[in-house]
């Protein structure tokens, strides 16, 4: 049986984290979305051969156990004895190593479809509960909707769907290691957000009240190793953003306009230094 599913790419409104756990990990505190900028997953399996099998169109990825599509097909595949083999093929649209969650997206994309195939009947909450074991974004892509994320990434409150708003989506040629910036997050220096309040707008559907409480309070990390990355973002708020701030531990910065007429003259403006640059919706 055979079955597609999409994978969009999730921006963080909001990255906050208020402390390590003991084991150094950090406990988040993130509002998340999902664009309409998507991987598309098609998800098979058969009766031989047993094993797992993954294809992609970049030549960059992992196709082994590396992959975190695999890992999402391993998981189910061990946990429910289920013996038929399972061949993935991803088409990728969202910049790898982004900030952009593509990796995370796509094993969520890999649990939905074979629960499907498998008929295990688990619900989304019951999926995002395994997912965790991948890693943190993964329960969160589950559900791919507005919501306020905590804890490793398993704390999920969905959140109400927001009126149309457009976002430009901007990747320099730079890539960031989530470890590394995470290693260097200095607890005592962060400027934390006001999540209370950006999500009390969000359940309002203020939409313009929102965007005061939106930010990432790891972009001076990141932007202490790359400085081009707050140039960006400084010259999308120019540009007439309502916001503009970096997603996850970066690079990608992405610029939030009420109108896609905004979003396209910031897009164009900037498509000169920054090649991968989208125009995109927000779920
Ligand atoms: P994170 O913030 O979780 O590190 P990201 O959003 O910045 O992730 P991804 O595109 O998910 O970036 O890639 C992060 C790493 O995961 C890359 O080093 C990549 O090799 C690996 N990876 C494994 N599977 C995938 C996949 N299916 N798509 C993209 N990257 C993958």
């Amino acid at each position: 049986m055979r079955v597609n599913e999409k994978a969009p790419a999730k921006l963080n409104l909001s990255l906050d984290t208020p402390m390590r756990y003991f084991d150094g990990s950090p406990r988040w505190d993130m509002v998340m979305t999902s664009a309409d900028l998507a991987d598309y997953v098609t998800v098979e399996t058969h009766r031989r051969p047993t094993t797992i099998k993954v294809y992609t169109d970049s030549g960059f990825l992992p196709n082994d156990q590396r992959n975190l599509a695999y890992q999402a097909a391993h998981i189910l595949k061990s946990r429910f004895h289920c013996r038929e083999g399972v061949t993935i093929h991803i088409r990728k649209n969202i910049p790898v190593a982004a900030g952009l969650g593509g990796g995370s997206s796509d094993a969520a994309a890999v649990l939905r479809a074979l629960n499907r195939i498998w008929r295990l009947d688990l619900s989304l909450d019951e999926l995002a509960k395994i997912a965790l074991t991948i890693d943190s974004d993964v329960p969160y892509c589950v559900y791919s909707r507005l919501a306020h994320v905590t804890g490793h990434g398993e704390k999920i409150e969905l959140l109400p769907a927001q009126p149309h708003y457009w976002a430009v989506i901007a990747k320099q040629q730079i890539s960031v290691s989530t470890p590394q910036i995470l290693r260097q997050i200095n607890y005592e220096q962060l400027e934390h957000l006001d999540n209370e309040r950006l999500i009390a707008s969000l359940k309002a559907q203020d939409w313009q009240e929102a965007v005061k409480y939106m930010g990432n309070v790891l972009e001076p990390v990141t932007m202490s190793f790359y400085p081009e990355i707050k140039q960006l973002k400084d010259k999308m708020v120019s540009l007439g953003a309502d916001v503009a701030q970096m997603s996850g531990t970066g690079p990608t910065v992405f610029a939030v306009c009420h109108t896609e007429s905004r979003a396209k003259r910031i897009q164009n403006s900037i498509s000169g230094f920054c090649r991968d640059v989208h125009v995109v919706t927000l779920l």
